[in-house]
């Protein structure tokens, strides 16, 4: 695990295509691209541009992704905190770090802030868990202070993703904060498709694989869950010594995968 605590700043060179299956998402993110590209355009014809975007959905389906490509579309300066990582420090570390990465973002502008896990300090107040309640509270409060700081010509837009929607704070959702949402769920099967077919731009595939049966057969899978299937199946198609990457080494990483998840939850029941 990384104790790089600061906020990471860097050039993202994700772009859309390197995203599928969620095109109304996508949709949704043009607008934004576009305003970090000219915000001078959306100035000239009065329009305010939304500072605060929550992104919702569970665990792989791409959050962390779109926020990438979004920096890496519009060609500015990206910059991620994880929320989590605050729980466990000393009181005010987590504020201070919120602060700087504000700051430089500022700074940078146009640029795109993005904080992941934000339940892990968004979580309504005074459900007393506690456990670096202090920690947590003064973090959240200043996220609030650095949204509501904002002025208008400040072209810096700020993302964060959760899986708990449910347990935020009401505070972060009210107008002017994270007053836009973007859902993405577990990918259907054609999104699926879409997915597998990224993931497979470098592997030399043998004709026998089809990958729409493969997404047939994927139920439930996340994005991030199909990324680890093809990357399985390519380690299987090594481990045979085979040139291409074939149908049986997808069956045997997919048995992998569903058996590996099986025995995880055993383990965690
Ligand atoms: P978490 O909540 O666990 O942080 P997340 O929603 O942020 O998850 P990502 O980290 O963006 O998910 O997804 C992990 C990886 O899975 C991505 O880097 C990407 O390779 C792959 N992936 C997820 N969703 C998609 C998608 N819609 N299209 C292509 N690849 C995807």
């Amino acid at each position: 695990r990384s104790h790089a605590r600061r906020a990471q700043r860097d050039t993202s060179t994700t772009t859309l295509d390197d995203v599928a299956g969620i095109e109304s998402a996508k949709r949704d993110i043009t607008e934004i691209i576009e305003f970090l590209k000219t915000p001078e355009k959306f100035r000239a014809l009065g329009a305010v541009m939304p500072k605060g975007i929550l992104l919702i959905g569970p665990p792989g389906t791409g959050k962390t992704l779109l926020a990438r490509a979004i920096a890496g579309e519009a060609g500015v300066p990206f910059f991620s905190i994880s929320a989590s990582e605050f729980i466990e420090m000393f009181v005010g570390v987590g504020a201070a770090r919120v602060r700087d990465m504000f700051t430089m973002a500022r700074k940078e502008a146009p640029s795109l802030i993005f904080i992941d896990e934000l339940d892990a300090v968004g979580r309504s107040r005074g459900t007393g868990l506690g456990g670096g309640h202090d920690e947590r509270e003064q973090t959240l409060n200043q996220i609030l202070t650095e949204l509501d700081g904002f002025e208008e010509h400040e072209n810096v837009v700020v993302l964060a993703a959760t899986n708990r929607p449910d347990v935020l704070d009401t505070a972060l959702l009210r107008p002017g904060r994270f007053d836009r949402k973007i859902t993405l769920d577990r990918p259907h099967k054609d999104a699926r498709t879409a997915i597998l077919k990224v993931h497979v731009r470098k592997v030399p595939l043998a004709g026998d694989v089809d990958l729409e049966e493969i997404a047939a057969r994927t139920t439930g899978f996340s994005g991030a869950d199909l990324k680890n299937l093809v990357n399985e199946a390519a380690l299987t198609a090594v481990r045979l010594n085979l040139t291409e990457v074939d149908s049986h080494c997808f069956d045997i990483a997919r048995d992998r995968i569903v058996l590996g998840e099986e025995r995880d939850t055993e383990l965690s029941e």
